[in-house]
């Protein structure tokens, strides 16, 4: 296990563009505001919905598109440092007009309806992801003992 502490900072309140992408609008958010570390949620509803499956057996993604509107039940991610860049991860819940859920590591390709997302700003210095051999991801702090 491996723990980091922060003092809670700035809360930021961002509503998405329409027809942005969701993946790429957060992340350039946080370049632009220099988040090095925050806790996020989101919400809202995709015109189009790009996620991702990881395979731990083959240590590789599996992407897959689901071209519908959905709503966004729940969102929920981190930006951390990779390669000294703010990161998204971020994974989220999604419905269909029936309510059935499904949902996703959240990949670039998923197209914003409306989103409002809440990003907790954390102060103090930032997990770095590296490479866990074990899994195959790029984790905070790499491999652990
Ligand atoms: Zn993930």
């Amino acid at each position: 296990m491996k723990a980091y502490r922060f003092d809670p900072t700035t809360v930021h309140l961002v509503r998405l563009s329409h027809g942005a992408d969701l993946y790429d609008q957060i992340t350039a958010y946080a370049v632009e505001n220099n988040i090095r570390a925050a806790a996020i949620s989101f919400l809202g509803a995709v015109s189009k919905a790009s996620l991702r499956y990881y395979d731990q057996d083959e240590q590789v993604y599996r992407d897959f598109v689901i071209d519908d509107h959905l709503e966004i039940v729940s969102g929920v991610g981190n930006i951390t440092l990779l390669d000294g860049s703010p990161f998204l991860h971020a994974h989220m819940t999604l419905a269909d007009a029936a309510g059935a859920a499904f949902g996703g590591h959240v990949n670039q390709g998923t197209v914003v309806f409306a989103t409002e997302v809440t990003i907790h700003e954390l102060d103090g210095a930032p997990p770095v992801r590296e490479l866990d051999e074990r899994t195959g991801l790029t984790l905070w702090g790499g491999d652990l003992d």
